[in-house]
């Protein structure tokens, strides 16, 4: 049964928004870009197995994807967990294509693609890492365990695995055999540790605890409010800034006109700078003058919440926004 559902992580939205909205010549660019890439190849990887996941008998598992949880000194997060009466796997998913070697003496992975090498964290030591920290988090939440277990999910289908003094060959599956590895597992126990009642106990819990990543993505990489363009983008061929001619924005390059465009430049301000906006930082955002247009505008825009007075006045735009 799933629990959480799989959705495309916010840091995907924040860094596509962001990649938008840099300034050209900025020498972060590359960097955002280059890590943009390797959250969406990370989803991608989780959603190639929520096919196989559905093989999974559907009263026995309940499954969860994108967990943040924090163990009482530090957060972590875990890329999918199926949990049962009987136990629970921690599934830690790689979307790395090219010729895989999993290094057991350096405790390392090496991706040989197009004639390069790279290295990456050995995922086991990543994996046993979460299972340490999700026990920690049960104790603490003084929720019942049940015992755990700790997969790498290879989910580029096209990779070629191979590995070298590696101990823990058998828990490397691709997505294909991933159901049949969680079956070989269950074969170990006769008896439940937990009822269905604390399952689900234990699952809700796991909900209310989660807590997704919410730092301000410009403290990621050092940016300002300067380094962002500011602007009505044109939803037609994506000129800025637009400029608001009587009722309507007004696309400089291709004379596209649109009355709520004003709603996307909106959506980038909360992923980029969060949920609070003035007056005077909608106009600066939006380019616009007039005080008048900006109350207008904000008055009239949907997912906005009003509080304060006069100059105190702040608006608290909501998730909803995102959508
Ligand atoms: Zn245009």
């Amino acid at each position: 049964m799933k629990i959480k559902e799989l959705e495309i992580p916010a840091i995907v939205h924040k860094l596509q928004t962001l990649s938008e909205r840099m300034k050209e010549h900025s020498t972060k660019l590359p960097h955002v870009k280059s890590d943009l890439s390797k959250f969406l190849s990370g989803y991608n990887g989780e959603k190639s197995l929520e096919f196989h996941l559905t093989f999974l008998q559907e009263d026995l598992y309940h499954i969860l994807h994108d967990v943040r949880l924090y163990d009482g000194e530090r957060f972590f997060q875990i890329d999918v967990l199926v949990i049962s009466p009987f136990f629970a796997v921690i599934a830690e998913v790689k979307n790395l294509s090219g010729h895989i070697t999993f290094d057991g003496k350096f405790n390392q992975l090496i991706q040989s693609k197009n004639g390069q090498e790279r290295a990456f964290p050995d995922p086991l030591l990543q994996v046993q890492r979460q299972i340490t920290q999700f026990r920690a988090w049960l104790k603490k939440s003084s929720l019942p365990q049940v015992p755990l277990h700790g997969i790498i999910v290879m989910s580029n289908p096209y990779s070629v695995l191979t590995s070298s003094e590696y101990e823990a060959d058998n828990l490397i599956v691709k997505p294909p055999s991933l159901v049949s590895s969680i079956d070989t597992i269950k074969k170990q126990y006769d008896q439940p540790f937990i009822t269905q009642k604390e399952l689900k106990k234990l699952t809700k819990q796991i909900l209310i605890k989660h807590e997704p990543d919410q730092s301000p993505i410009l403290d990621r990489y050092g940016l300002e409010r300067t380094d962002i363009i500011s602007g009505v983008f044109c939803p037609e061929c994506n000129s800025f800034p637009m400029k608001r001619v009587y009722k309507y924005w007004t696309c400089p390059k291709c004379s596209c006109r649109s009355t709520s465009a004003h709603l996307s430049a909106l959506k980038d301000y909360y992923l980029l700078f969060g949920k609070t906006i003035t007056s005077k930082q909608l106009r600066e955002f939006l380019m616009i003058d007039s005080y008048q247009l900006a109350t207008r505008l904000l008055q009239s825009t949907p997912h906005l919440t009003k509080s304060g007075h006069y100059k105190s006045t702040i608006y608290t735009i909501s998730e909803q926004i995102n959508l």
